[in-house]
């Protein structure tokens, strides 16, 4: 039942959510960069900094972006081949970061039981996975099933600079990798590679056995 429970919440919060596109520059988005950063923008891009040895800007707006599906998540915008050096997510992801920020341990996985922590343990999951993937798109890379493996092997460094121990970062990557990842084969495959994995082609650190941090 709990089981079962668990992959009807999840499959819906995947078939919802989750997805992180990259697309042209806009010429609208200048005014967006010229406000100052709020607070949570300001934690996800030195986040975002620390990861990719950048200095994005990031900014939580409504993407605006005519038939964009409500399910996508974050925008990394690119000129031509090449980042513009930011990216967008939606307010959601902004207020879950936020509140991840304010209290890590609250958002533990390891210590969900049902069905309501488990989505919010998810959605957090999730805003800290999308920091992790637009912070590979901005890098440059543009395969999304890549990005999405090489974002999930970061889940544990974006849940660490914002404040878990080093178990809790581990443990929110490895439900990310167990709970929702696989989802993905059906709900989203254009994020989904079985060569993501320890040992496969997208292991970011083949040396390792540990997975995916
Ligand atoms: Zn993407």
């Amino acid at each position: 039942m709990c089981a079962l429970l668990s992959v009807v919440v999840l499959a819906a919060l995947v078939a919802a959510a989750a997805q992180a596109q990259v697309r042209p520059v806009r010429p609208g988005d200048e005014s967006l960069l010229k406000r100052a950063p709020t607070y949570e923008e300001q934690v996800a891009a030195q986040v975002a900094a620390r990861l990719t040895h950048l200095h994005p800007q990031v900014r939580c707006a409504p993407l605006g972006i005519p038939g964009l599906p409500s399910s996508v998540l974050g925008v990394t915008l690119f000129l031509g081949t090449h980042p513009a050096g930011y990216f967008l997510m939606v307010p959601q992801m902004c207020a879950d970061l936020a509140a991840f920020h304010r209290s890590p341990a609250s958002f533990d996985p390891r210590a969900c039981t049902d069905g309501t922590c488990l989505t919010t343990d998810a959605a957090v999951a999730m805003a800290l996975a999308t920091v992790s993937h637009e912070s590979y798109h901005l890098l440059g890379y543009t395969n999304e099933a890549q990005v999405e493996c090489y974002g999930m092997q970061s889940i544990w460094f974006v849940a660490s600079k914002l404040g878990a121990s080093l178990d809790e970062a581990q443990a929110i990557a490895k439900f990310y990798a167990t709970q929702i990842y696989p989802l993905r084969q059906t709900q989203t495959p254009a994020y989904w590679t079985p060569e993501c994995r320890d040992g496969g082609k997208y292991d970011l650190r083949p040396q390792s056995d540990s997975w995916p941090s």
